[in-house]
């Protein structure tokens, strides 16, 4: 199988990467800026011995996301599986958040999600196989305080996901949506540590998520094992409530 990721060089896309890799898949990752991060992981998951091949992509730019997605069919053949994990917080409360928060969210939460599955789906309907897993988060299914852009890109997920699920099953293609609570990664390094507490507080299993957890749910998701579930958004919060 060859799968494409995007945002596979930190936190939940690296562990999808990994553990992709690991099961004996070509994996194609893209990352916007931190370039030492992505040759770290192309170098570690070297070891699998299957290709993982880098790009520097920045979701939210249709052109680029288009080059990306060609490049890679052209280096490791038709593309199986995708995984949308790029994201970005902008945290504030509404009546303080400017335009440009707002905006740049959006463009790579729900923007960047919208540009990668439609090469996708293009690509996939053709060849009438294919699967789709989008990473929203339990913002998006509850909403959060401080988070009203991303709690918007990430609900919007869903709803394109469920939709892309309807076109698309006819034609083989299947689509979901994994929405993690609290999982340990660079995103969650930039809350305060108040805000860290407070949110374990609400979680039944009383730790963080690991992005490894995270990962094999997908990898289940991509797999045959998978066959019957396509439209589904699958919670996985260690039990939170929000
Ligand atoms: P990280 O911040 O650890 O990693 C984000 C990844 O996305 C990096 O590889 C980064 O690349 C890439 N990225 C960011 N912006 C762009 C862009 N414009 N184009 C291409 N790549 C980009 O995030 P997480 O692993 O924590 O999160 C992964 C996904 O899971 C996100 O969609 C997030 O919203 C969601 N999620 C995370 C939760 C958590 O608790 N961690 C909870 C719920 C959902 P670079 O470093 O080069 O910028």
């Amino acid at each position: 199988m060859t799968a494409l990721v995007s945002g596979g060089s930190r936190g939940i896309g690296r562990a999808v990467v990994l553990r992709l890799a690991q099961d004996g898949h070509d994996v194609a990752f893209c990352y916007r800026s931190d370039q030492d991060a992505a040759e770290r992981l192309v170098k570690e998951a070297a070891e699998y011995g299957t290709q993982v091949v880098a790009t520097r992509c920045d979701v939210a730019d249709a052109d680029d996301v288009r080059d990306w997605y060609a490049r890679t069919e052209a280096e490791l053949g038709a593309v199986d599986a995708v995984v949308t994990s790029a994201g970005i917080t902008r945290d504030r409360p509404l009546v303080l958040m400017p335009e440009d928060d707002w905006n740049q969210v959006l463009r790579t939460n729900l923007d960047g999600v919208y540009h990668v599955c439609r090469a996708a789906a293009f690509s996939m309907s053709k060849r009438r196989r294919g699967a789709i897993v989008n990473l929203s988060s339990v913002a998006g299914v509850y909403g959060n305080t401080g988070q009203a852009n991303y709690a918007a890109s990430k609900a919007g997920i869903i709803g394109f996901t469920k939709s892309l699920a309807r076109e698309a099953g006819p034609r083989g293609v299947r689509a979901n949506v994994v929405a993690p609570g609290l999982i340990e990664t660079d995103m969650v390094g930039d809350m305060t540590e108040a805000a860290r507490e407070r949110q374990l507080k609400n979680v039944a299993l009383g730790r963080l998520g690991r992005p490894e957890e995270v990962a094999d749910l997908v990898a289940f998701l991509l797999s045959e094992r998978a066959a019957y579930i396509t439209g589904a958004v699958l919670e996985i919060h260690g039990g939170g409530t929000f």
